[in-house]
């Protein structure tokens, strides 16, 4: 089975060709981050625009890489949400397009799903299983018995990780996207700060990182005042040793009452190295298998979607030309 994946849910515009949910025959990624960024974050009308303006070029680059013509291609498997809905409605469209033009089937994509089955790419999943999605809008723990079945356990009750991460960065006055700076400068520092882990009761396994953020920007504007000059390093190893012992606790208490083997981590944050190691060492301690993403397939790109398409696919979900862009779809 080979499947066309196509992803503008947010700043990405990708395309993506991939042979039986695990082998990418190409990926091809439109980042905008560069227009986004004198503004501090993604601003949905330049989005939109950037994807009107990529969206053919990517398609026909991804299928020449492959090497494939449209004959070759089973579906066309496209995300319908959550995102931004001018965003999604241009990828949306492109593959209703497509789909009608060439008379193949069309499968709408949840984004997460796509973020979860980006670990499908480096391994076959194996069943039950819990995932530790980190992104830049969701934190979540989704508990899975088969292949297209999401439970969501566990979620942020107001801020992203990634979202925090954004913040926190643009307060030290690091450009955006700020995760992976903060993420560099936390292992050239030391956790001397003292930070509130938000663990929400013994038994929650909800998230909640606005207390945090909060927290830090508090600390530093304190010292402000005091004339003191707290090292940029140091707090950001002090938020990044809050956020990761927060979600790594949970994740295993929840790895456990869940009685899973196999834990994996998705969504943008799992490119984080700090998170990428502290998750492997606690999962070892406990003999669980850990999958996380290769780098590339961390953050946002088609080849996840058409991996989760192409499970939904051969499950015989079919979404017809009904299929709109979705802003709140949930995970189900
Ligand atoms: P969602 O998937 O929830 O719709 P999104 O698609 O915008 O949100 P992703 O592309 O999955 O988010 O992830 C982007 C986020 O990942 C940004 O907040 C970015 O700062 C963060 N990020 C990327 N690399 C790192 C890193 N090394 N450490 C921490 N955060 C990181
Ligand atoms: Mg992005
Ligand atoms: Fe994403």
């Amino acid at each position: 089975i080979v499947i066309l994946g196509i992803e503008t849910s947010c700043d990405e515009t990708s395309a993506a060709v991939v042979r039986n949910g695990r082998e990418v025959l190409s990926n091809v990624v439109s980042s905008q981050i560069e227009s986004h960024k004198r503004f501090g974050g993604v601003v949905p009308e330049i989005a939109s625009r950037h994807h009107v303006e990529q969206i053919t070029y990517i398609l026909e680059e991804a299928l020449s890489n492959a090497a494939v013509t449209f004959q070759d291609i089973d579906a066309v498997a496209v995300t319908e949400g959550p995102g931004l809905v001018g965003a999604l409605l241009i990828g949306v469209n492109a593959a209703k397009a497509l789909a009608y033009a060439h008379d193949i089937p069309l499968v709408g994509v949840h984004h997460i799903a796509g973020h979860i089955y980006a670990n499908h790419l480096v391994e076959e999943l194996t069943f039950p299983l819990l995932t530790l999605v980190v992104s830049g809008g969701h934190t979540e723990l989704v508990y899975m018995e088969g292949h297209g079945s999401f439970e969501v356990i566990g979620e942020t009750r107001d801020d992203a990780v990634g979202e925090a991460y954004d913040k926190v960065a643009r307060t030290l006055g690091l450009p955006y996207p700020g995760g992976p700076h903060i993420d560099r400068l936390a292992h050239e520092g030391e956790a001397t700060i003292e930070l509130p882990r938000a663990w929400l009761g013994p038994e929650s396994y909800d998230f909640s990182f606005s207390g945090l953020k909060s927290a830090v920007i508090n600390t530093l504007h304190n010292a402000k005042q005091r004339g003191e000059e707290l090292l940029p390093e140091n707090v950001a190893a002090s938020f990044q040793e809050s956020v990761i012992e927060v979600l790594v606790g949970k994740t295993m208490r929840a790895a456990e009452e869940k009685q899973v083997q196999r834990v994996l981590l998705a969504g943008g944050v799992a490119a984080n190295k700090g998170l990428r190691r502290a998750l492997k060492e606690a999962c070892d301690k406990k003999g669980l298998s850990l999958t996380i993403p290769t780098l590339e397939y961390c953050t946002d790109n088609a080849a996840m979607i058409a991996s989760a398409g192409t499970i939904l696919y051969q499950s015989g979900r079919r979404s017809g030309d009904r299929l709109n862009g979705q802003p709140g779809l949930l995970l189900k």
